[in-house]
């Protein structure tokens, strides 16, 4: 696997690539890597000749008093577990690499669907997405770009920005990776306690608390949501952000179960921030 920390490295390699004639797939991540983004990168190594993961924090969706500095990071555990996975090349760029100290463009959404669900409480978060999302396709030029389904909210807006912005890239959303006990895996997993780790099984027991209710038929979104949160409620260390319905394209509130609709939440446990999310299918899930 090539190690590359410069734009530089990139576009030559990608053009040495382009050359051969081999398709290229991206898949974006910040480090700390775990079996959620290798299910990333065995997706993406299916699917194209060539796969370059990125790991970069980047500091433009993080705002004031959130974990920037204190976020994990192990790049040679990262290098490993992508080199195990088949992964061709490894963009790992300093900030200083992807912003001018002077840098004053960005790409935002200017729309309420930034505003939903995280935006309510990380107001700059998915313009620092979109923008260092814009520049990674930039560099990478990728023909597929793979996110997990994790993040739902990020793939939706990544997916309009792809459109509006004409990339002619094919964005692959990839399924919640969970621990064997349901919690969704995380980088930010480790923050957690003994205890705390225990407390926050209380995201997904009530994602799946909510999926059995769509299931078997429950066609009032609001009367699901008031069911999870009494169920996270249950749990003293939670604290609940937003448990929300939403349209799971344009992410904006619904209350009745038509076309996809997404359920998602952000519980803090302790002082860490935890998200998890299920999307339902009215018309998929027809008996
Ligand atoms: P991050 O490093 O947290 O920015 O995540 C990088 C990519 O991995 C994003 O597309 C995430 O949605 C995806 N991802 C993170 N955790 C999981 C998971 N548990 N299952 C599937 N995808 C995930």
């Amino acid at each position: 696997m090539i190690t590359a920390n410069t734009i530089a490295e990139v576009r030559s390699q990608v053009l040495a690539w382009r050359k051969e004639g081999y398709s290229i797939g991206l898949v974006p991540t910040m480090g700390y890597l775990h079996e959620g983004h290798a299910s990333l990168v065995d997706e993406a190594v299916k699917q194209c000749d060539k796969v370059v993961a990125s790991v970069f924090v980047n500091p433009t969706q993080f705002g004031p008093g959130e974990d920037l500095e204190t976020y994990p990071r192990d790049f040679e555990h990262d290098c490993r577990l992508l080199e195990e996975h088949g992964c061709s090349m490894v963009f790992h760029p300093e900030v200083a690499e992807m912003y001018f100290e002077d840098a004053a463009t960005y790409v935002e959404i200017q729309s309420d669907m930034p505003k939903q669900l995280c935006g309510k409480t990380r107001p700059i978060h998915f313009r620092g997405v979109c923008t260092v999302v814009s520049k990674l396709f930039n560099i990478v030029c990728p023909d597929k770009a793979f996110f997990g389904q994790k993040d739902a909210q990020q793939l939706a807006i990544i997916r309009k920005m792809v459109r509006d912005l004409s990339y002619g890239i094919e964005i692959v959303g990839c399924p919640i990776i969970r621990e064997e006990d349901g919690l969704a895996k995380s980088s930010r997993n480790t923050y957690l306690s003994p205890e705390e780790r225990k407390a926050a099984l209380i995201l997904s027991k009530s994602i799946f608390l909510g999926q059995k209710m769509a299931q078997e038929g429950e066609k009032d979104a609001g009367r699901i949501v008031e069911a999870m949160i009494r169920n996270i409620e249950t749990e003293p260390l939670a604290r609940i952000d937003y448990v929300s319905a939403v349209d799971g394209i344009t992410m904006m509130p619904v209350s009745s179960m038509e076309g996809t609709v997404l359920f998602a939440m952000a519980v803090y446990i302790g002082k860490t921030r935890l998200i998890d999310n299920f999307d339902y299918n009215v018309n998929t899930h027809l008996p």
